[in-house]
């Protein structure tokens, strides 16, 4: 006798063309792909039986055939001193993944991930020492909001970062998937202009997500202006150079109308000296873009090796005389300052040990 498993279909993480699309293959009227929205995404229901518009013998169903459940609240531990809250969820294969609210004046930041690890080798982010281990689905993405939106209050949080674990762009369509979600004129929650993405460079994805209609916000992580410089502490600008990621951000900026984010971590005597002033300068003068300057974290926890060990956070006053010369050629700099880094939640620190 075969000893079939129905494979279960993922309905958190479609968007609602795909929703309307099975329910009509399972013979139901389209209309229950957008009930099923309503209660999945803006009502944070995780259990068919609460859905009360739908007929109990539906919900069974649905719950026979489908998932809606993709991943577990583990922990969440709150910085003292800022107020960030980092979380760790657990998908059903039980991995762990990480997201932080970064709470600042005038808004309540969701940071979320997008793959568990990473596969792109920066020498100096945490996710990239611990390696990659998969892509998380579009539900496992999108559940990480609707689970910090239930524990945070779903009118607390104001903005999204695709800038947690992983490289959105290399696990593109889950990304996309979860953009559409956001998107859609049934969702309640956070709209995509409050959404970022972003990127270390992968330029022919940032085409394609400018030809996608989804006119997100987009940040690049640069860290330097100069190629040879880049590729040694970015592997990806050796496949995908600064050149090739400009010219696709230009493109991007020119079909969205937004304006960039260039993201740029301070390394002690790499990208800190006055050339780099002078390079940012020209290519922001290129581009509608500003410039959020990044102190180096600490990848101390990890026990780095190699290049990545060698790597200094660039002094504050040298920070902050590197920020005046920018602004004094009239580029908009933002300083952000660490958040969370007493809870291993600040920028490149996300790392879960799955092994
Ligand atoms: N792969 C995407 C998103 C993840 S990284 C990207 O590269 O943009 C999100 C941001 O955190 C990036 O700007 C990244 O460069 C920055 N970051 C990584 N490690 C860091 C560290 N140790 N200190 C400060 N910022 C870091």
């Amino acid at each position: 006798m075969i000893n079939a498993v129905k494979k279960k279909v993922l309905l958190k993480g479609m968007p609602l063309d795909e929703l309307n699309d099975y329910f009509v293959s399972i013979g139901e009227p389209k209309f229950r792909g957008g009930q099923v929205f309503n209660w999945m995404y803006n009502h944070l229901v995780t259990d068919f039986t609460e859905m009360n518009n739908l007929s109990k013998e539906l919900r069974n169903k649905l719950s026979d055939n489908t998932i809606i459940k993709t991943l577990d609240y583990v922990d969440s531990e709150v910085s003292e001193s800022t107020g960030t809250k980092k979380f760790v969820f657990e998908t059903n294969e039980h991995n762990k993944i990480e997201s932080v609210i970064i709470p600042e004046e005038n808004r309540k930041t969701l940071c979320i991930s997008t793959q568990i690890g990473c596969p792109l080798d920066c020498k100096f982010c945490a996710t990239g020492l611990m390696g990659y281990k998969k892509n998380l689905s579009a539900g496992e993405i999108f559940d990480q909001y609707l689970l910090a939106a239930k524990d945070y209050g779903k009118d607390n949080l104001t903005n999204i970062v695709y800038m947690g674990m992983g490289e959105p762009l290399l696990n593109y369509s889950a990304t996309i998937n979860s953009l559409k979600i956001f998107a859609d004129e049934l969702t309640t929650g956070i709209s995509l202009r409050k959404i970022t993405v972003s990127t270390a460079g992968i330029a022919p994805k940032i085409i394609d997500l400018a030809d996608s209609g989804l006119k997100v916000k987009i940040a690049l992580s640069l860290h330097s202006c100069f190629e040879d410089t880049r590729s040694k502490i970015m592997p990806i600008n050796i496949k995908y150079s600064l050149k090739q990621n400009i010219d696709a951000i230009k493109y991007y900026v020119k079909k969205t109308g937004t304006r960039i984010t260039f993201e740029y971590i301070m390394l002690k005597d790499i990208n800190d000296r006055q050339d780099d002033i002078n390079a940012l300068a020209r290519l922001c003068s290129e581009i509608p873009s500003k410039i959020n300057v990044i102190p180096f974290n600490s990848l101390k926890h990890m026990n780095p090796e190699g290049f990545s060990a060698l790597l200094e956070p660039t002094p504050k006053h040298r920070i902050e005389d590197f920020v005046t010369k920018l602004r004094d050629r009239n580029i908009t700099v933002n300083v952000r300052y660490t958040q969370g880094d007493d809870i291993a939640a600040a920028c490149g620190q996300l790392a879960v040990k799955f092994i």
